[in-house]
This record gives structure tokens, sequence and C-alpha cells, in this order.
């Protein structure tokens, strides 16, 4: 009976869903100039942050939805880091949805480009230039988003929002801090999507939509040793880099222990259903006590993202100490890049790094001046991520989705953190293609073809998840 009713549920919202999209027909390849306009157009803005300079962004864009008659608003804590946040309404039967990209890149070296970064190159079926994946794609797709709304006239059962936010490269106070500081009932939603997943395929064929539905948290902590300072050619007990370099090697041998979670044990298993046999063993039995260690061991080394999913890691970045070389400092600090697992309990945690180092010289300090909210993850069963699935099964039948945890973090950690369930989707990458095209690189590109699926895949999902039924 309730296996009937839920296939029923599913039929009936396929059925409307199938409406929605029909109701509301895309002429896609009309669509194609336009999107490329505004895209390359954002790109050629120059927002490497620092300084930002994101106002210019929303300079360009306020205008656009002026003229298609979409309401908006411009925030800023920073007259030159602008926010720009624009609605339009639904008839309020259901709690608004985010759409959200940020306008802020980070910097260039430009002499290690191949290209001009800020010129949008077009060439062989990519776009190149810096923010071509991170993350003006996102920012063009729900600007299209927007005017095809307004443009069909689309009945909606919640408020679509679109904020195109500053800050996001490592200034969040400026954006979205910000944005949930003072302007919290401005924009408080029910969901939101925004950067930090990927679209992997191989070839032409999608084999798989990540979908981000958490992150690690940053927790940077400081590692300081005490001692007493002398003559370097006196040999002291209580070196202070000594002390420092014995508690830092212990990280070598001891990480937090393993802990899945709703989003990363889907990941495995759905990730085994289309991996070759060995691999796809290691992701079904990476909880399996007769083999975890092992399989961890590999991890460790062969896949950093897969060991690095499974805990909260601790990763020594910054060694500090002496200032002669004939004086032993009194002082000497490390600094450890913790990535904290949602739901992980800090202080806890601090404790155990105490035993672990077991030595009363070095002290184990939080720093907390950059810190993201905790936040719980968001849910892989709510009717935002059935809505991504749909919209997989429409544009890649092929495929799966997949749920992903990011080892880095995003600005969808604020909005989870106000109970937002917030969901990543991202680009198309191919499976070959290393990192040297990726966010932050200086060959930051993007497949043309990769953004237009963008807009469809965020367009459908906009419509199943609000268009009135
Ligand atoms: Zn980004």
């Amino acid at each position: 009976m309730r296996t009937a009713l839920a296939l029923l549920a599913c039929a009936v919202s396929l059925a409307s869903f199938a409406r929605a999209a029909d109701r509301y027909a895309v002429d896609w390849p009309k669509l194609e100039s336009e999107t490329l306009d505004y895209y390359t157009s954002l790109i050629r803005i120059d927002t490497s942050n620092p300084p930002g300079n994101e106002t210019k962004a929303v300079n360009y864009l306020k205008p656009i939805l002026d003229r298609a008659g979409i309401p908006t608003e411009v925030w800023s804590l920073d007259p030159n880091r602008a926010n720009l946040v624009a609605r339009i309404k639904g008839n309020g039967s259901k709690r608004p949805i985010i759409i959200m990209g940020h306008t802020d890149v980070v910097g260039v070296q430009r002499d290690k480009w191949p290209v001009d970064p800020f010129a949008a190159l077009r060439k062989d079926g990519y776009i190149w230039g810096r923010g071509t994946s991170d993350d003006k794609p996102h920012v063009a797709a729900s600007l299209m988003t927007m005017l095809l709304l307004k443009r069909l006239n689309v009945a909606l059962d919640r408020d679509v929002i679109f904020i195109a936010e500053a800050g996001e490269e490592g200034t969040s106070r400026f954006g979205i801090g910000f944005l949930v500081d003072q302007h919290w009932n401005d924009i408080a939603a029910e969901y939101a999507l925004a950067e930090g997943g990927q679209t992997v395929s191989r070839g032409e064929q999608v084999q798989y939509v990540g979908i981000a539905t958490t992150e690690k948290t940053p927790r940077s902590t400081r590692l300081v040793a005490h001692g007493t300072s002398g003559h370097g050619s006196r040999p002291r007990q209580d070196n202070a880099v000594l002390h420092l370099a014995g508690a830092v090697a212990k990280f070598q041998n001891w990480q937090p222990p393993m802990r899945l979670n709703d989003t990363t044990r889907a990941y495995f298993e759905r990730l085994a259903t289309i991996s070759p046999p060995d691999q796809a063993y290691r992701y079904n039995h990476v909880a399996d006590p007769a083999h975890s260690e092992e399989i961890q061991r590999y991890f460790a080394e062969h896949e950093t993202n897969s060991y690095s999913i499974l805990r909260t890691s601790i990763v020594p970045t910054v060694i500090q100490g002496g200032f002669r070389n004939n004086v032993i400092p009194s002082q000497a600090e490390a600094v450890l890049d913790i990535r904290a697992l949602p739901g992980e309990d800090m202080n806890q945690l601090y404790e155990e790094m105490r035993r672990v180092i077991g030595d009363p010289a070095v002290e184990v300090v939080a720093d907390t001046s950059r810190n993201r909210p905790a936040a719980p993850s968001s849910r892989i069963d709510s009717e935002m991520f059935q809505a991504l699935e749909r919209t997989q099964k429409r544009m890649y039948p092929r495929a799966i989705t997949i749920p992903t945890m990011l080892t880095g973090a995003t600005d969808n950690a604020q909005l989870r953190s106000k109970g937002v369930q917030a969901y990543g989707f991202g680009p198309i990458a191919d499976e070959s293609e290393s990192e040297l095209h990726g966010a932050h690189s200086d060959q930051e590109r993007l497949r043309e073809s990769s953004l237009h699926q963008m807009v469809q895949y965020l367009w459908y999902t906009v419509l199943d998840i609000a268009a009135a039924k």
C-alpha cells in the first residue's frame, strides 16, 4: 500500500513536472547567443578579489533585470562591493528558492596565463578566462532563468530570488555573511542552488551529476610551542622548535577516525555502480571492518578526496619559529588546516589532539578569524534533491545523480547554517580533464556546450520546484 502510494505520488509529480516543462517550452538554440553575451561580458569585468570591485558586475546586471521588469535591490557593506538581489514573486503557497552565483573571482598571475584572462576568448569550443568556471556560469545561468521566468510569465508557487553576491573568495563578510546578518528577512528561503557540484562526462556522455549537499568546515588551528630562549651553541631540552616539530609530526600517523554520513554513504554506494570492479569494491567495502583500514590506506595514497571526505582532516600547512641562526627562540608555531566533518565536536577533537601530542609545552589554539559557521548537511531525500534527480533523468537519462561532500568551503555554508536546504551544482568536466583547466587554475576555461547545459539544468529544476502545479 505504502509502495503503491509512493509510486502514485511519484507518477503525479513526474506528470506535473512534464506539464510545467511543456507549458513553458523554451527554444534553447535561440537563446545561446544571448546567454553567451551575458556570460562573456561578465568575464570581461575584472572582479579579482582582492579588491573585488563587484559593484561593476552589479552595474552590468541591474539594467538587464530592470529592462525586463524584474525588481532588484542592491545592498552593500562597502560601496565597491555590492550584492544584487532580484526577486520574482510566486503565490506564496511555498517558501522561496534562492539561485545564486558569486561575482568575484580569485586573482591571476597574468604571465602564467596562455591567454588574456579577462578577454573571454572563444577557442575550440571553449571559453577561456578567470571566472569561466568559478563562478560566472552560475551568475549567467541564474540571470537567464530569471529572464525566462519573466518572459514566459511562469505562474509560481514560490518566490524565486536571484543573488549575485560579492566576496565569496575569502571575504564572505561583504557577501553572504553580510546578507545573512543584515538582510536575512529579504532573502530567507527554503532551498538554494549555487556552486559546488560537478557534472562528470566521458567523451560526450555524462556519467554522473554530482550535487554538493554538504561540505567540510574550515577550523584553522595553531600549535604553539613554548620554551626558554638561549644561545644556539648550547642544546636545551625545552627548545620550542623541537617540541613543535615533534607535535606536528604526530599528524603524519594520526588522523581522526573515519565517520560516514548520509551524503558520503550514498556517494560511495552510487559511485560504485558506475566504477570499474576494483574501484567499486573499495567503495562498497569502505565501512566493512575487515577491509576498511586497507581501503583507507589506499585512499590516503591514491584518492585524496575519498580519504578526506571520510574524516575530519588535520593538515599542517605553515610552520614558523626562530629569527636568527644562533638563537633558540622561546616560541614556535604551526598552522593546522583542519577541515571538520558536519557535526564535529571541536572541543572534544582538541582534547584528543592534546592527548595525541602528549606534550604540555605545546598549546592547541583555535583560530576563529576566518571560520565559516557550522551547518548541517542538506537532505538527500528532499523535494529539491528529487527535482535535481528528475532534471538529470530528463537531460542525461543514462547518467546518475550522486550527492557529494566538498572538502573545500562555499557560501552555501552560511545558508545551511540558517536552515536553508542548499545544493551545489556545476559545469560539465570530462573525467580525463585534469584540474589544469578548473577553478582557480591559470588555464581556467569552460566548454561552451556546458554553459548552455547549465542554463537548462537550472531552468528545468527551478520550473520543477517552483512552478505552480
Ligand atoms: Zn566559487
